[in-house]
């Protein structure tokens, strides 16, 4: 049976949503009139293109904007130069907003449609230079409205370095800084707008190091033991592993040093590996046989080996309480609508994506909101969401159906489709906190449904073990 409200009641309700409507609005207008702003930064952090535990200058941008806005800084946190917190307010609810700002190595590009090196060492390729400072304005807007209307709370940014391949949040993790966080937002730049409930696998890597004895490789052979021989066998049964492994799990590598000349027998060689699966006991299992692989080689070529942890990440474990809202507010913003001269940036882009890339308009629209979700990448963002009720969402800040990790993503990263696509983020992400900052009951559902989904005997465990921060991982 339904209720009926009595007539005064249903306008008393209506009177408030209507207000709601309005903070919502008018917080949409700040970060629309600072849009340029905005945009300048996340280029200045492009053109660093600073690589993980290496982002000083990247960091300390994020650092200023804040600093200057009235947040408290408080920097090298978890024993990392560059990672930081910035808060605003006092008490509960604690709501964090998550920042990268790392780039990657090897795939420097120009803010151009045709493949062109800005002749760097490294270039934004997974879009964090948008990632950080979308969610630095997030912060900064949502600061300004709860200064407004008096807003009881807290309200911080995590600056979070080396998130590609240095797990930088498992630190900081790991050391307690989100302790006393009651929810996280976080986004990722991306082709298409979507606020689902997002899936990323649990990973390991690692450095496995070979030593053998260098020699004459033609005049005395006989004498050297190849550092070389012993990552080469080390590939061969770890390639033989893939067909005793689960379907779904990933296994990369590459050889980062295999010698130097072919008439020197190499006495040190090093090959660097990723395992991963949704599953971390999966990847915990198939990281200890690949440990005996590296040990059988060894043993095999008369070489030693010792490897180092380099990365570890849990799997995403989503929080639908807190997604369900992220996703109505992606809703309200929309999505990204080209002007002319984007239009044709995006064409030419969109001609060298292969056949099957989706149509450039797509950038407009919201994804369909799913609970479910595949994905292959891993983020150390689940070793937050599996510490506090965690939600995120992805934009299009690249030219629709560009992957990651290519010139295509640097080159409109760098340009004003990702300042735009950054932009719907930045909106997405503060209108969710404030539902949340004016619904505390929200936090008290979402922690519920996170001590459920992680089982009562959960206890969080790094997966790259007790090693400190990788901090030279990159250089
Ligand atoms: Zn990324």
């Amino acid at each position: 049976m339904r209720k009926i409200l009595p007539l005064g009641v249903l306008l008393l309700l209506c009177t408030i949503g209507v207000h709601a409507q309005k903070k919502k609005n008018d917080v949409i207008k700040d970060l629309d009139s600072k849009s340029e702003k905005y945009s300048e930064i996340a280029h200045n952090i492009w053109d660093l293109a600073e690589m993980g535990y290496l982002e000083e200058q990247s960091s300390a941008l994020l650092q200023e904007t804040l600093s200057n806005e009235g947040f408290t800084i408080e920097k090298g946190i978890a024993g990392i130069p560059t990672a930081f917190k910035a808060e605003y307010g006092s008490g509960y609810p604690v709501i964090a907003i998550l920042g990268e700002y790392d780039a990657l190595p090897g795939l420097s590009q120009e803010a151009v449609p045709e493949k062109k090196s800005a002749g760097k060492a490294a270039g934004h390729a997974c879009g964090h230079h948008l990632f950080g400072t979308a969610s630095t304005a997030a912060a900064i807007s949502v600061k300004n409205w709860m200064e407004t209307n008096n807003i009881k709370g807290t309200i911080r940014f995590y600056g979070c370095p080396a998130e590609e391949g240095g797990s930088g949040k498992v630190y900081m993790v790991r050391e307690g800084v989100f302790n006393d966080v009651d929810v996280a937002l976080h986004w990722h730049p991306s082709s298409a707008n979507a606020a689902s409930a997002g899936a990323a696998l649990a990973n390991k890597s690692a450095k496995f190091r070979f030593y053998g004895v260098s020699a004459h490789a033609a005049g005395a052979p006989d004498r050297g033991r190849s550092a070389l021989d012993g990552v080469e066998a080390m590939n061969a049964m770890v390639n033989m592993m893939r067909e005793h492994i689960p379907q779904e799990a990933r296994i990369h590598y590459v050889i980062t040093n295999g010698g130097k000349a072919p008439n020197v027998v190499p006495d040190f060689a090093e090959v660097y590996y990723y395992a991963r699966h949704n599953r971390r006991d999966v990847v915990v299992d198939m990281f200890d046989r690949m440990v005996k692989a590296a040990e059988g080689a060894a043993l095999g070529t008369g070489t030693t080996m010792k490897y180092e942890m380099i990365g570890g990440t849990h799997e995403l474990l989503p929080n639908l309480t807190v997604q369900k809202i992220m996703y109505d507010n992606l809703e309200k913003v929309g999505g990204v609508t080209y002007n002319e001269e984007e239009k044709a940036f995006a064409e030419k882009i969109s001609a060298t994506l292969g056949k099957g890339a989706p149509e450039i308009s797509s950038a407009e629209k919201i994804q369909p909101y799913k609970e479910t979700a595949r994905a292959y990448g891993s983020t150390d963002v689940g070793d937050v969401s599996y510490t506090v009720p965690t939600a995120g969402l992805g934009t299009a800040t690249w030219v629709p159906g560009t992957p990651a990790h290519s010139w295509q993503a640097v080159a409109a990263g760098g340009m004003s489709i990702g300042s735009k696509g950054m932009m719907v983020a930045a909106k997405t992400l503060a209108l969710t906190a404030m539902d949340i900052f004016e619904n505390p009951k929200t936090v008290e559902t979402a922690k519920k449904e996170l001590e459920e989904r992680r089982g009562k005997d959960f206890k969080y465990i790094p997966m790259l073990g007790n090693r400190p921060p990788a901090l030279d991982y990159r250089k």
